[in-house]
């Protein structure tokens, strides 16, 4: 009998690459094969950033396809272009890898398609071969996508997702609640490319039908509402950590498209436990120099020592106070987040770091900007109760004395964040060790693809 062989296809941005790529991960050790398809791009900075003593895991083979921008690079930055270009070029690409590794002799199982790639579904659909639809994001992100036509019909929302009047919503009770104007979709200052993503969330939700799993990287004690909607979203993480159990460590730099700068874990190896202060808005530049001035400055006001991911934009603080700061460009955040030195994480809410926070007890503080990092941070500061927004002021702006305030109030000795924190880890563990809602749902995955090779 022959192995089981999977085509993993990410959407090509880093929180979507690194979870699909852990999901591989683990099924690479339960003895199923992957194709992972990544863009040129991206795959270049993956192999660029490795570090010589990483390998690329076994049973993963890395391929990869062009998203059509080799011409004009600097439009991958802009919201919207990268999607509009991979829209355009992608499904022709896969289809043709796809129709070689059948020419090839490979028998595919199944196609694990990103959930924001409905058309690789199509593909694999064409090729009558088996689906299943991963989500990178939480549950309560793809239930507002499945929403939009009730959303249309009650008049919130217009046919291109824009609401005339602000107005906040619940769409079930448990779920946190949503702003109009703070949709998904909604927050891109660029209206074209707003209708863009809303068409295409309305045709991702159309695959759905055609889909045989629908996985979701969440966890189904931190979001019962939204999977008692729709209970065919089977939750599988942190798929992160569901990988790291069977790799029995954490040190997965594969995937990164920066390198990993591993000198800050020796740092924080010297500071006093829980007492560090870690700063990182993922993979999009997206904080003002302005800010970040004034957010260094609140952070000065604490006196507490500091860990500070510059991310792609690389913007320094301007005040690099003293050697209780650690500045780097890129860290090993899911180690970083595990080491026990970490206090806080001053955070965008990207779900992967909402996750990666969560299974560590780690509260947070949230400066989200876009896309559904406002979903995230509601379900922490509002369902979850495991960390504090900052107020900001008429420019959108979190200003110093705010920053020390909030810092102040969710480091104090008593500790009532940390406490809900802490039990939040202990039900993210429970969730993929044996018996945990996220086990047994990948170990019936597991066993279905495994039950596909004759
Ligand atoms: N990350 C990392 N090193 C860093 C900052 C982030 O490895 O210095 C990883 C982080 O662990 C997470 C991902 O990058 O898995 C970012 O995903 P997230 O969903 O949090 O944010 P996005 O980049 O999609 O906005």
């Amino acid at each position: 009998m022959g192995r089981a062989h999977v085509v993993v296809i990410p959407y090509p941005a880093q929180g979507h690459v690194l979870p699909l790529l852990s999901f591989s991960g683990y099924l690479a050790k339960q003895g199923i094969l992957t194709t992972f398809v990544n863009t040129e791009f991206n795959h270049n900075c993956i192999i660029n950033s490795l570090s010589n003593s990483s390998h690329v895991a076994d049973g993963i083979n890395l391929v990869s396809v062009s998203d059509g921008l080799e011409d004009s690079p600097e439009e991958r930055n802009i919201p919207g272009k990268l999607s509009e270009s991979v829209l355009r070029f992608m499904p022709t690409k896969v289809e043709e890898l796809i129709e070689r590794m059948i020419a090839g002799g490979t028998i595919i199982s199944c196609v694990v398609a990103d959930q924001s790639l409905g058309w690789a579904i199509g593909v694999a659909v064409k090729f009558g071969i088996r689906r299943a639809t991963f989500c990178p994001a939480a549950a309560a992100s793809m239930v507002l996508g499945f929403s939009i036509q009730k959303l249309i019909d009650d008049g919130l929302i217009d046919t291109d997702g824009t609401s005339s009047v602000n107005k906040t919503i619940q769409l079930s009770p448990g779920m946190p609640m949503m702003e109009t104007d703070k949709f998904v979709w909604v927050c891109l200052k660029n209206r074209e490319s707003q209708r863009n993503i809303f068409q295409l969330m309305l045709q991702n939700n159309e695959t759905v039908e055609l889909t045989d799993w629908f996985l979701c990287n969440s966890v189904y004690e931190l979001e019962t509402a939204a999977f008692g909607l729709y209970p065919h979203i089977l939750p599988v993480g942190p798929i992160g950590l569901a990988h790291c159990f069977q790799e029995d460590s954490i040190s997965t730099s594969l995937g990164s498209f920066l390198s990993q700068d591993r000198d800050c874990l020796d740092w924080l190896d010297r500071q006093i436990r829980g007492s560090v202060i870690y700063v990182a808005f993922g993979s999009y530049g997206v904080i003002s120099n302005n800010q970040v001035d004034e957010l260094a400055t609140g952070l000065e006001l604490t006196q507490r020592p500091v860990l500070w991911v510059t991310g792609p934009g690389g913007q320094q603080p301007i005040k690099l106070w003293s050697d209780r700061v650690k500045v780097v460009r890129w860290a090993p955040q899911r180690e970083v987040l595990s080491c026990g030195a970490i206090g806080c994480f001053v955070s965008h809410c990207g779900w992967n770091s909402t996750l990666e926070g969560a299974q560590n007890g780690i509260p947070f503080l949230c400066i989200p900007y876009f896309a559904d990092q406002f979903i995230n941070k509601a379900y922490i500061c509002d369902v979850w109760k495991t960390g504090l927004g900052f107020e900001r002021d008429g420019r959108g702006e979190v200003l110093r004395l705010e920053v020390k305030k909030k810092i102040d109030e969710i480091m104090r000795e008593d500790g009532e964040y940390k406490k809900r924190a802490t039990i939040m880890k202990e039900i993210v563990m429970k969730s993929v060790a044996k018996d945990g809602v996220s086990y047994e749902n990948l170990d019936k995955f597991v066993n279905w693809i495994k039950s596909q090779v004759k």
